[in-house]
């Protein structure tokens, strides 16, 4: 429930618990506590439930890459980069940029107010993170939105980007001191 006791569950032990890479003690010791903790036990049911879900549609063959697929992405990324240079190109860029930035604001809830005020503060640091990190993530969505219908593979990759982007830009702007 709160913190505290969260912060003595065996969260990293999680995931090597269902890979079967814990050692027997350490094994025998997290099973005791899942017994008795609601928090891991849920977690662990989650992360089973999505572990099934992901086995079962690698088995329908749904994420079933092309042979060639390194291949086309490197030759994709390339005329992607090349296509960027383009004024027109560009404004997409910006355009769907925008609206990722939007996106992640969203997702920070609360934090968005924060987040706004230190991005300008932090100012061109800031800037340079975003355009990057948009400039690459307009190529491959579009290598994705090309190689795939746009479809399950493109929701779950972006999910897994703006978690991943969403954490690391709130932890940055969280230990900058504030003004
Ligand atoms: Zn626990």
């Amino acid at each position: 429930m709160n913190t505290d006791s969260r912060s003595s569950c065996p969260f990293e032990d999680l995931a090597a618990y269902i890979d079967g890479e814990l050692s027997p003690d350490r094994e025998l010791e997290v099973e005791l506590h899942f017994a008795s903790c609601t928090d891991c036990y849920t977690e662990l049911n989650d992360q089973k439930a999505f572990l099934r879900t992901l086995d079962q549609t690698l088995k329908d063959g749904e994420f079933e890459l092309p042979a060639d697929f390194a291949k086309v992405v490197v030759a994709n990324a390339e005329s992607s980069v090349a296509g960027l240079r383009r004024p027109h190109e560009r404004y997409n860029a910006v355009f769907i940029c925008a609206g990722l930035s939007l996106f992640v604001l969203f997702a920070l809830g609360t934090q968005a107010g924060v987040l706004v005020d230190q991005v300008g503060a932090v100012g061109s640091f800031f800037g340079h993170l975003f355009n990057s990190f948009f400039i690459g993530l307009a190529i491959i969505v579009r290598n994705i939105a090309s190689q795939f219908a746009f479809g399950v593979s493109a929701i779950i990759f972006l999910s897994a980007a703006f978690a991943v982007f969403s954490l690391y830009v709130s932890r940055k702007v969280l230990r900058t001191p504030g003004l």
